[in-house]
């Protein structure tokens, strides 16, 4: 499977929530695509789906994981620590994060888990989930700090990227 492309901020396939994916299907095919993607780029921690612009709440998280279906509830204290992300590139921004995560899921064999991810792969989580829920780090911020950000986001529609490069799909209005 050849790597896609990364859907770049703010295309309307980020904005959306994602549906969920029907069990009836094989997901193997949106699996194996992102797999090759995240495996492309050595600096990615997750990936969700719609980052590669298929609109199903499958995600990989901690060591490349597969998450389909999630359910999460947050637990535990927050912290505010920077967060990047595939879809952003260059941005480094400061988000407010739980420290630990419990998620019900289903694997690419339709196997259903229940685990608790701590720190890291708590964050990780909690990222990826947001793209699925049609959110970015963004929306986290202040709209005063938003709106400091315009310039880098006209960049980014242009695809003015200065960051390590990875096949990307930028968004033209
Ligand atoms: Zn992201």
């Amino acid at each position: 499977m050849e790597p896609q492309k990364v859907y770049i901020y703010p295309h309307p396939v980020l904005l959306k929530k994602c549906e969920e994916f029907p069990k009836d299907q094989d997901p193997t095919d949106i699996v194996e695509k992102l797999k090759a993607t995240l495996a492309n780029i050595p600096s990615g921690v997750g990936l969700a789906a719609p980052q590669i612009g298929i609109s199903y709440r499958i995600f990989l998280g901690p060591n490349h994981r597969v998450f389909i279906n999630p359910e999460i509830q947050l637990k535990g204290d927050t912290k505010v620590g920077g967060e990047s992300c595939l879809s952003v590139p260059g941005a480094t921004i400061p988000v407010e994060r739980h420290m630990k995560v419990k998620v019900t899921w289903f694997d690419e064999n339709w196997v259903e888990h229940k685990e608790v991810f701590r720190k890291f792969e708590g964050i990780i989580i909690q990222h990826e989930f947001d793209h699925i829920e049609g959110k970015t780090f963004f929306e986290r911020l202040s709209k005063e700090e938003y709106e400091n950000l315009s310039e880098f986001f006209e960049n980014l529609k242009k695809g003015e990227v200065i960051h390590n490069r990875y096949p990307m799909q930028f968004y033209e209005e």
